[in-house]
C-alpha cells in the first residue's frame, strides 16, 4: 500500500495548470455545480474544506423540504397518508439508500434522532456491564461527545467512569493508533471489558480503522463491538454488514449534507435484528407498524434497526437527507471514493512541497487507513495561522493545540480548490 501511495504520489504535478487539467478530466465536477458553495462579502467563492464539520447544501434541498411544507400546508394531518412522500413511512424511503452507502442491509439501518442520543440508545441495549465486565475501551482522541457518552454509562451503571474506562493511546511520540496495542489491552483485560467503542474514523487525526480486525477482535474476547461513523458516512467505503460490528451510529450534517443539527443513522448488525429479549428503550414508533395506532396493545417491537426508533420523526430534516441520499446514490460511494483517493493525494502531494520540515501531516500516508480529511501540524503554529487562512478565503478547521483540518470533499471541492488552498498556505507561512 505504502508503494502505491508513493506511486500516485510521484505522478502528480505541481502548477495550476495541472489543476485545471484534472478537473476538466473529472467525472465528477459537475456536482460542484449542485451544491451552493458559500462566498465571501465580494461575492467570491469560498475555498471550503471544512465538509468534515458542515457540509455545503445541495440546491436539490430546498425543494424537498418545500414539498412536505406544502403538503403539510395542504393536507395537514392528512399528510401521514397522502403527502407525496407519506409522513408516517418516510423513513422508509431513506433506508436502501442508507444501507447502500454504509454497506449494510435495509433491515440494518435507520434513520433517528441526534447522534450522541443513538449513541446512548444503541449502548442500552449493548453494553450490559456485569460485576466482573463492565469496562468500555475507547480511543484516547475520541470525539468529546462519545467520551462523555461512555463516561455516564458508566457511572449510570455505577462504575467509577476513570476505572471503567480504558483508553486506547498512541504510542510515546506518535499520533496513530496500533492494532498490537488494541490486542494487548484485549489480551491482558479482555474479561472485563464489556464494550469496545471506536470512532471509525477518527476526527482528529482522520485516521480510517479497520473495523473488521477490531470486531474480530472484541468478539475473539466475549466484548461487544460498535462504531462511530460520524467521520465515516459519507466520506469512506464502511462495509458494516461484513465488519461484523453490532451497531454503529452516525451524523448526516457532515459529510452527508443534511443540514446543521440533522438526523442520526444508525445500524444494528442483522444477528440482532430478531432479537425481542434485548433491553432497550422504546417508544410507539418502536412498535409493530400494523397496531401502532391500536395505543391499547401490549409493547411489539419492529424487527431490525426500525425497532429502536422512539418518536415519529421530524421530517423536514428527513426531506433534507433524503435529497442527499438521492445525489449519493447516483453518483455511488465508489466513484467517490475513487475521486477522493486522487484529490486528497494531490493535496498531500502539494502539502509536502511546502518542506517536510514546516508541515507535518499527521494522518496515515495509505489511502485505504484514511478517508478525505488531513490533519495538518504546522510547525511553530498558534490559531492565528487558521485566523489568517479564514481571512484569506479558506474555510478550515482548527482544532487546539496545533492542528489545521482539511477535507477535500469529492462531491464539491475541485483540485483548484486544493491548489488554492496550498498556494495561500505558502504566502502566509512565507
Ligand atoms: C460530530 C460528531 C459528534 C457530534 O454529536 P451530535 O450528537 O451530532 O452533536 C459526535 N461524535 C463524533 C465522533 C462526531 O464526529
Amino acid at each position: 500500500m505504502e508503494t502505491e501511495n508513493q506511486f500516485t504520489l510521484s505522478n502528480y504535478q505541481s502548477g495550476l495548470e495541472y489543476a485545471k487539467q484534472q478537473d476538466a478530466l473529472d467525472e465528477l465536477s459537475s456536482y460542484r455545480n449542485q451544491f451552493h458553495i458559500p462566498k465571501d462579502k465580494y461575492g467570491n467563492e469560498l475555498i471550503y474544506l471544512c465538509g468534515n464539520s458542515l457540509g455545503l447544501q445541495p440546491k436539490t434541498t430546498k425543494a424537498y423540504i418545500n414539498q412536505e411544507l406544502e403538503d403539510w400546508a395542504n393536507l395537514g394531518v392528512e399528510g401521514h397518508t397522502d403527502a407525496k412522500n407519506p409522513w408516517l413511512p418516510y423513513h422508509e424511503f431513506l433506508a436502501e439508500s442508507t444501507a447502500k452507502l454504509v454497506g449494510a442491509k435495509p433491515i440494518e439501518v435507520v434513520t433517528m434522532n441526534s447522534l450522541t442520543a443513538n449513541l446512548h440508545f444503541m449502548m442500552a441495549s449493548f453494553y450490559k456491564p456485569t460485576k466482573s465486565r463492565y469496562k468500555i475501551v475507547i480511543e484516547s482522541d475520541a470525539f468529546p461527545s462519545d467520551k462523555y457518552a461512555v463516561e455516564s454509562q458508566l457511572r449510570h451503571h455505577g462504575y467509577d467512569d476513570k476505572e471503567g474506562l480504558i483508553l486506547w493511546t498512541p504510542r510515546k511520540g506518535e499520533e496513530l493508533l496500533r492494532y498490537e496495542d488494541l490486542e494487548t489491552i484485549l489480551e491482558q483485560q479482555g474479561e472485563q471489558i464489556a464494550l469496545v467503542m471506536i470512532g471509525g474514523v477518527n476526527y482528529y487525526t482522520g485516521q480510517f480503522f479497520d473495523f473488521k480486525r477490531i470486531t474480530k477482535l472484541g468478539h475473539k474476547h466475549g466484548c461487544m463491538v460498535g462504531f462511530d461513523c460520524a467521520h465515516g458516512a459519507g466520506n469512506v467505503d464502511l462495509d458494516l454488514h461484513n465488519s461484523g460490528a453490532d451497531f454503529a451510529v452516525w451524523c448526516t450534517y457532515k459529510y452527508l449534507n443534511s443540514g446543521p443539527g440533522s438526523l442520526s443513522g444508525c445500524f444494528v448488525h442483522e444477528r440482532h435484528a430478531y432479537d425481542k429479549t434485548l433491553n432497550r428503550f422504546t417508544g410507539w414508533w418502536s412498535h409493530n407498524k400494523e397496531t401502532r395506532f391500536n395505543m391499547r396493545h401490549e409493547f411489539d417491537v419492529l424487527p431490525g434497526a426500525e425497532g429502536w426508533q422512539l418518536s415519529n420523526p421530524p421530517i423536514l430534516s428527513m426531506a433534507a437527507i433524503k435529497a442527499s441520499l438521492d445525489m449519493f446514490n447516483k453518483v455511488g460511494i465508489k466513484k467517490l471514493n475513487k475521486k477522493s483517493k486522487k484529490l486528497t493525494g494531490y493535496f498531500e502531494f502539494l502539502l509536502k512541497q511546502l518542506g517536510e520540515d514546516t508541515i507535518k501531516i499527521i494522518t496515515p500516508e495509505n489511502p485505504d487507513e484514511r478517508g478525505c480529511q488531513l490533519s495538518i501540524q504546522v510547525l511553530n503554529a498558534d490559531k492565528s495561522l487558521h485566523n489568517k487562512l479564514t481571512e484569506a478565503g479558506v474555510i478550515s478547521d482548527w482544532r487546539e493545540p496545533d492542528v489545521i483540518r482539511c477535507a477535500p470533499v469529492p462531491l464539491y471541492n475541485s483540485f483548484e480548490d486544493v491548489y488554492q488552498m496550498v498556494e495561500k498556505m505558502k504566502k502566509i507561512l512565507n
